[in-house]
This record gives C-alpha cells, sequence and structure tokens, in this order.
C-alpha cells in the first residue's frame, strides 16, 4: 500500500475554469495560482464535475465554490504551503517552472495520451537557458524569480533527474503537482524474501517482475506506460544501491549509475534532493512583488470570515467580502522562523 496525498493541481489547463460559467475561476498569470473568486461565484456548481480530480468542494452555508488556493498569502511572502510545512515526512517541494504559456493548448491536445507526459515536459522551459533568461526578463519576470527558477527543486525533480510525474496526465488539464513513484514495496518484499534489497541487480529484477505494480503506477502517473514507470522506479534504486557503496566507505559503481543514463555526480545530487535536503532547498520561494499588486487580488480565505460555516450567517448572505490580508504579519512569521534556523 501507499499513500497518495491529493491536492488541487493548480493545472496549467484547468477545467473547473473553462466549466465555470460566471467566470469566477482564474488562473493567477504571476505565480499560477488557481483561485475561486468568492464575489463572482454563483454556485452553478460546473466546476464539481468539470474538475477530474475532484478537487472542488460545495459550501453550502455560502452557496460557493472552494478549493484549496495554495495558501497564497503564505506564497506571496515567501513561505510554503502549510501542508508541505507541516508534512513530518518532509515529501513536498515547492518551486518555481518557467513554461510556455502559448503551447499549454496545442500540449494538452496531444492525440496520444501516453504522449502528454512528453507533451507537458516540453512546455517547462530551462531557467539556466540564456534564451529563456531573455525571454522571461522581456516579459518582466523579476531577476530573484529569475534566480528562483534556476534553484527550482521541481524543474530538477521533474525535467533535469526525470524521476516525478504528472497524476493522471490523461485528464488533459496540464496538472502542476507532480509525484514520485514509491520504490519502498519493491525493497520491502526483497527484504521479506530474504535478498539483498539494496543491490543494484536484485533491485532491478524486482522492479521488472513486479508487473502489477508498475501497471498500477502506469494508470496513475503515465496514462498506462509502464516503461516511464519502470525508468523512474530504476533511477531511484540505483540511487539506493550507488549510495549504500559510499556510506560504506567505498567508491559509488559508476556502472550503476550509467545503467539509468546518469552519472554518479548527478546520482549524488538527486540523493542530497530526496533525502538530506534542507527546508531552503525543499522550498524556493520568492516573494511576491509590490509592482504586482494589481494582480493579487486579495480574495482571502473563503472558510477565514463571515462565510464560515460556523459564523452563522445565512445562505450565501455574508461571502465574498474582501478580507485584508495580513502581509506584515506572514513576513514577521518568516523572520521569527528564519530566527529560529528552521532545517
Ligand atoms: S485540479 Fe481541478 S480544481 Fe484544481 S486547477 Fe485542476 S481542474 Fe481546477
Amino acid at each position: 500500500m501507499f499513500f497518495v496525498p491529493r491536492i488541487c493541481e493548480h493545472c496549467l489547463n484547468p477545467s473547473c475554469a473553462a466549466a465555470c460559467p460566471s467566470g469566477a475561476i482564474y488562473k493567477r498569470e504571476e505565480d499560477g495560482i488557481v483561485l475561486v473568486d468568492q464575489d463572482a461565484c454563483r454556485g452553478w456548481r460546473q466546476c464539481i464535475t468539470g474538475c477530474p480530480y475532484k478537487k472542488i468542494y460545495f459550501n453550502h452555508r455560502t452557496g460557493k465554490a472552494e478549493k484549496c488556493h495554495f495558501c497564497y498569502p503564505r506564497i506571496e511572502v515567501g513561505l510554503p504551503t502549510v501542508c508541505s510545512e507541516t508534512c513530518v515526512g518532509r515529501l513536498r517541494y515547492i518551486g518555481i517552472i518557467l513554461y510556455d504559456a502559448d503551447r499549454v493548448t496545442e500540449a494538452a491536445a496531444t492525440e496520444n495520451p501516453q504522449d502528454l507526459y512528453e507533451a507537458q515536459l516540453d512546455l517547462m522551459l530551462d531557467p539556466r537557458d540564456p534564451e529563456v533568461i531573455a525571454a522571461a526578463r522581456e516579459q518582466g519576470i523579476p531577476e530573484d524569480w529569475l534566480e528562483a527558477a534556476a534553484k527550482s527543486p521541481i524543474y530538477a525533480l521533474c525535467k533535469y533527474f526525470k524521476v516525478a510525474l504528472p497524476l493522471h496526465p490523461e485528464y488533459r488539464t496540464m496538472p502542476m503537482v507532480w509525484y514520485i513513484p514509491p520504490l519502498s514495496p519493491v525493497v520491502d518484499l526483497l527484504q521479506e524474501q530474504g535478498h539483498d534489497a539494496e543491490a543494484a541487480g536484485n533491485l532491478f529484477g524486482a522492479i521488472d517482475s513486479l508487473r502489477i505494480l508498475v501497471e498500477y503506477l502506469a494508470e496513475l502517473f503515465t496514462a498506462g506506460d509502464t516503461a516511464v514507470v519502470t525508468g523512474v522506479l530504476q533511477k531511484l534504486a540505483a540511487m539506493r544501491s550507488y549510495m549504500r557503496d559510499i556510506a560504506l566507505g567505498r567508491p559509488g559503481d559508476e556502472e550503476i549509475a550509467a545503467a539509468v543514463g546518469m552519472t554518479g555526480g548527478a546520482i549524488q545530487q538527486m540523493y542530497r534532493l530526496l533525502a538530506i535536503a534542507k527546508y531552503d532547498e525543499r522550498y524556493v520561494i520568492p516573494q511576491a512583488h509590490r509592482e504586482e499588486a494589481h494582480n493579487l487580488e486579495e480574495l482571502g480565505c473563503s472558510v477565514d470570515f463571515d462565510g464560515d460555516p460556523s459564523m452563522g450567517e445565512p445562505f450565501g448572505g455574508s461571502s465574498g467580502k474582501p478580507v485584508p490580508v495580513t502581509i506584515q504579519s506572514f513576513n514577521a512569521m518568516k523572520a521569527a522562523r528564519d530566527d529560529e534556523s528552521m532545517v
């Protein structure tokens, strides 16, 4: 068994927004967060059926649709979402992806569902490519955002190491929360059978023989393409084997790295990111810019004010009032966090 925490995917091609007759759902241009404008929502509920991930909820008290808003007031001041920061397993990473917005529709229309993963990868632009940097500057993307994009753990996991995969790409919404498929069940099985679970040969063989598991993962992440999932699991298996040698004081076996198309150095970088990355490496979030403030509408969280089901206002009577977002208190919180040198 494994656990797949599913949140709103803040899709590049959000079908919830397309389904809304009131135009109340929109994707913020400056950071890609998908939000429901509580003022504009008329409670048609088309978004609930429109989201294939089932990530929109209807608040029967307020008569408005609600969804994960990616903790946007925290993101605006450079703090990670609460679900990321409180994850005891330190499993979540947040970072910037520069992408070609003009090609999203074309990518989403890719005919073969199994090609959608590569089509979405193609949209992600290399933040260190001088041409991409020049184009981004032309578009007015601030320098600190470009620096953050170059250090993005998300770009590294999705595009550089290619170990993260989109959830149900066949829905064609171009989801932006990606997952690293689990290797642990393979290792546990080998250990139970009395094998050396960290040996590369054993691990690679086990991945190939556990067809049902790989097929199940492929249904989740690659529209059924098992080769991609097997490739990711082999990289993770290679990392375990390679790093075991290092941990035992032996030189890393370059053949293991080469078997999965990587170098020993790349495997060590991936290990650092996945296993021991510190707070500032897992969350690389630049602050929003004051000059962009007109784009950062203060919608407020629909469960934090009068529309809160616990607030006792009549159906639909009090929702949608703008709530001032307390930037100062978030900055104070961030300063306190930095003081404590959290890792
Ligand atoms: S996951 Fe659903 S609610 Fe979230 S942006 Fe995509 S379509 Fe909209």
